[in-house]
């Protein structure tokens, strides 16, 4: 037997369907406030930045949602991605554990955002937009719609966290290859970037701020959309294709998790593997341990208040009910940058909220730490960011070695780390820190959520 065998499925097996967790859950999640009424939000309110065709989803109780033939054309390319047995992990860490991983470095942008970019592309290009503003942290949002933009012929902007513009110069190269214009956020080209720059000339930039300035395009040009790569629950939806994927491999390996891992930023590559996996819960009555990993510089899940909150700096977008640290808050800089975003998708705070999934937080040092490990029994350098759903994997095979038990442990790779190298590098070099966020800082922001009449 080989040592990693590698469940495939044929191309034709790839999901005809998203899968809709909503319509499985006992209680529905609470609606999007207009940010300006606090009236629950209307298509019409969302109409100036996205196509009708995603508002439709973001709503939609339908349990099944077809992909269109164009948009699975596409996925052809990486889709169903390999889900891999972890077989040397194993042996490395003597555990009694079976240990799967779904891999989707495997998609030309090397994670699985492009899964939803496609998808967004697509529905937007059938709405005649022509250009798209985005932000991205780490730059593998902003890659990711950079190249599902060349392929559908849509222009693509995108404002880049600072701090990662100037540590990550090969993501923005990769999304200039790929035909996008990327600026480091904030900029002096929106009201929202300037404002931000006029109180901190040095402001580092964070994901909420760059959102403000991208959804600031979108709103004032007729022309542009916004596109967004986590949090929302189309974006959710179309990562389901990962956990469908995962159930039917599973399946062809004779086996079922006992515990299903991904790591959490604003929530969309968990959920896409998760949510299949809840939604079989909830129906069958499993027992199935769910865990989101976020970082422990920016606990949203697990020190973060269920509160309504905008999901940017400048308030511009709707009040979600979500697991948030305040949207003013700035997390310290660490290397996972895909993980450092205040708020948590409305979807995912819902599940933690109802007792479907569990929530961890571990700092970046332990996550290197696993990382190394993983690469050197398996090969794959994991993103720093899938690093974290890594350590849990390998804590919870360690868990099973102490307490003499089996059990199938599924996690998700969302994406290998190439571009990360210097992160690695600062690991090798002992520079990496395991910054605690900042206890006052959390309470000043925790302070500044608006006041919501219907909570
Ligand atoms: C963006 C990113 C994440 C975090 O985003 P989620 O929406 O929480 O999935 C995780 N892993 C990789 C590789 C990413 O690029």
């Amino acid at each position: 037997m080989s040592d990693s065998i590698k469940y495939l499925l044929s191309e034709d097996r790839i999901p005809k369907t998203w899968y809709n967790v909503v319509a499985d859950l006992p209680a529905p999640p609470p609606p999007g406030l207009h940010p300006g009424t606090g009236q629950p939000l209307g298509p019409d309110d969302l109409a100036p930045i996205f196509p009708m065709a995603l508002i439709g989803q973001e709503v939609t109780t339908d349990k099944e949602v077809e992909i269109p033939g164009p948009v699975r054309d596409i996925y052809r390319q990486w889709r169903p991605s390999p889900l891999f047995r972890a077989r040397r992990l194993e042996q490395v860490l003597d555990t009694p554990a079976k240990i799967y991983y779904k891999y989707e470095g495997v998609s030309p942008a090397g994670s699985h955002k492009p899964n939803t970019a496609v998808a967004q592309a697509f529905y937007n290009k059938e709405a005649g937009i022509k250009k798209l503003s985005t932000e991205t942290g780490a730059g593998q949002w902003g890659s990711s719609l950079a190249f599902a933009g060349a392929l559908f012929g849509i222009e693509v902007k995108v404002y880049m966290v600072k701090v990662s513009f100037n540590q990550k110069p090969y993501r923005r190269a990769l999304m200039q290859t790929y035909g996008a214009t990327c600026v480091a956020s904030p900029s002096m080209e929106t009201a929202s970037g300037r404002a931000i720059l006029e109180q901190d000339p040095n402001s580092p930039g964070s994901l909420g701020i760059a959102i403000s300035e991208a959804v600031e395009v979108a709103a004032t040009s007729a022309d542009t959309n916004y596109a967004l790569g986590s949090v929302l629950n189309h974006v959710l939806l179309h990562q389901t294709v990962i956990g469908q994927e995962a159930l039917e491999q599973l399946d062809m390996a004779g086996d079922y998790p006992d515990i299903v891992i991904g790591c959490a930023g604003g929530g969309s590559n968990f959920a896409g593997l998760a949510f299949p996996f809840v939604g079989k819960k909830v129906r069958e009555g499993l027992k199935t341990q769910i865990i989101a990993v976020e970082p422990a510089a920016c606990p949203t899940l697990t020190r973060g208040v269920y509160a309504y909150d905008f999901g940017d700096t400048a308030h511009l977008t709707p009040l979600v009910k979500m697991h948030t640290l305040g949207a003013s808050f700035m997390p310290p800089g660490f290397h996972a940058g895909g993980l450092r975003y205040h708020g948590m998708a409305p979807l995912v705070s819902h599940l933690k909220e109802l007792g479907l999934i569990d929530a961890r937080a571990v700092h970046q040092t332990a996550c290197f730490e696993a990382g190394v490990k993983f690469a050197r029994a398996e090969g794959i350098v994991p993103a720093p960011e899938s690093t974290h759903a890594v350590r849990v994997a390998v804590d919870e095979a360690l868990k099973c070695k102490e307490e003499g038990v089996s059990r199938t442990i599924l996690f998700n790779l969302s994406g290998h780390g190439h571009f990360d190298m210097a992160a690695y590098d600062d690991y090798f070099a002992g520079k990496l820190e395991d910054r605690d966020y900042d206890e006052a800082a959390l309470k000043a922001s925790l302070a500044e959520l608006p006041q919501i009449a219907a909570e």
